[in-house]
């Protein structure tokens, strides 16, 4: 099965940086998917908002969940592999709808473009691995330079280890003159906006994402554009004027919706969000939780599984971009979007609006070794019970992007995407920290 991939990528990173790169991902996981496992004993939240499951059992058989229920009440077949989930929780695997593999958490963005910039695919499948282990089998990646598409593929074909992605590659924006064009596409008119539509769909991304800067009539073409291929569009936004522009234009999901960290919107503008069910991923943490949660233990920015991912030398070039990381460009306004916050990280969810799940995993100090469970930490800590984040960042979060059918929640015929984690988080949503279990397509890879 293996693809013979271009080995001199590797070697050429290592000898531009002076590093011995360690080997990427080994592919083979810990279980061969085909045949018939089944995950008893622990607590199962199925991904619904309906009351746990206690001591239940799951069988899979191949990739799919056949059957669910409390463990006195399943069969398991005869010769199937049984794997004790006994005082653990189990629940649908994590959808991530803003991820970006191309960065690692690196602490400042100019200087990162240039050593991404040296090993592209390398990198990126680096934080593939980090997320799948982190529990999120299914993200959705939102900004990448095109070799995105060879690192979803050998994902999906068994090479390399990651979650279900979903990709748009670069971006589309009018601004973005900050940016390394690798992983934009900058437009000057709606008809330039419709044309790289085209051209990324026609190059097999999944998704488009519209970046800062865009009108409305701009939005309105990617939309129209997207549309007629069946491609949704994920909108990058702060401003209320933006919003409104995309909303009016037809935009399908609204990405940041300023964070949580920009003044509190107009009441009419949530209301209008939440009565026509535009789903919203907020992506609260990454500023705001996260740099207090530094400030207080700046002992997590000693990520472990970065230590152990990285070349020694990129991963002291890392801990060096962290010193005094209060005047990183990334945080300058951050106490300002903290205070804000408390208001603002709210109203979509008080206002009654469909919410999911995302991260903006990868940008500075927001690991992709625990974006997810931050930002389910945050979620609650805004206003949801931890049932309602844990469905938001499964069920919903499958629905959002189109594949409710197969994923988000764990019954019979889905696909079989669970995690295990220690401990109860209905008690304490933190425990979504302590994975120890992932199950992808019915493979088990920790
Ligand atoms: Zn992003």
């Amino acid at each position: 099965m293996q693809k013979p991939r271009p080995p001199g990528a590797l070697a050429a990173v290592a000898l531009i940086l002076g590093l011995a790169l360690p080997g990427l991902a080994s592919p083979h996981p810990a279980g061969a998917q085909g045949g018939t496992m089944a995950l008893v004993g622990g607590m199962l939240l199925d991904g619904y908002e309906t009351p746990p499951i206690h001591h239940a059992a799951v069988v899979i058989e191949g990739n799919r969940i056949v059957a669910v229920g409390p463990a006195t009440e399943v069969e398991i077949p005869a010769g199937a592999e049984i794997i004790s989930t006994e005082g653990m929780t189990m629940l649908p695997g994590l959808v991530d709808l803003h991820v970006h593999l191309m960065i690692l958490g690196h602490g400042e963005y100019s200087e990162w473009w240039p050593i991404l910039d040296k090993a592209r695919e390398e990198m990126m499948a680096i934080s593939a691995k980090q997320l799948l282990l982190a529990g999120v089998t299914t993200a959705v990646d939102l900004g990448a330079p095109m070799e995105i598409l060879n690192v979803r593929d050998d994902i999906n074909e068994g090479r390399l280890q990651g979650p279900r992605m979903l990709v748009s590659g670069p971006w589309i924006t009018r601004a973005g003159r900050q940016w390394p064009d690798w992983f934009q596409r900058r437009i000057a008119s709606p008809e330039e906006a419709a044309e790289q539509t085209d051209d990324l769909i026609g190059a097999g991304v999944d998704v488009i994402k519209i970046w800062a800067g865009m009108t409305e009539d701009d939005m309105r073409a990617v939309v129209e554009a997207a549309h007629r291929r069946g491609v949704e569009v994920h909108t990058h936004l702060y401003a209320p004027e933006d919003m409104w522009a995309a909303i009016r234009a037809g935009t399908d999901v609204i990405q940041h919706a300023g964070s949580g960290g920009n003044p509190p919107y107009g009441e009419d503008l949530i209301a209008e969000v939440a009565h026509r069910g535009i789903p919203v991923v907020q992506t609260i943490a990454h500023r705001i939780w996260v740099y207090p949660a530094t400030l207080e233990f700046p002992e997590r920015l000693q990520d472990r599984r970065l230590k152990e991912d990285l070349p020694p030398d990129l991963y002291r070039e890392f801990q060096r971009s962290f010193e005094d990381f209060h005047r990183n460009s990334y945080f300058r306004t951050t106490p300002r979007q903290i205070r804000n916050s408390e208001i603002a990280a709210r109203q979509f969810i008080e206002g009654g609006a469909v919410i999911a799940m995302g991260t903006d995993s990868g940008s500075p100090m927001n690991f992709h070794t625990e974006a997810a469970w931050r930002e389910i930490s945050a979620l609650v800590d805004s206003g949801m019970t931890p049932l309602a984040a844990i469905s938001a960042s499964t069920k919903t979060g499958a629905e959002v992007i189109g594949r409710g059918r197969d994923l988000g929640t764990i019954e019979p015929g889905k696909l079989a995407d669970i995690i295990v984690v220690e401990g109860n988080p209905l008690f304490d949503i933190n425990v979504l920290g302590y994975v120890r279990m992932v199950v992808k397509d019915g493979v088990r890879y920790k």
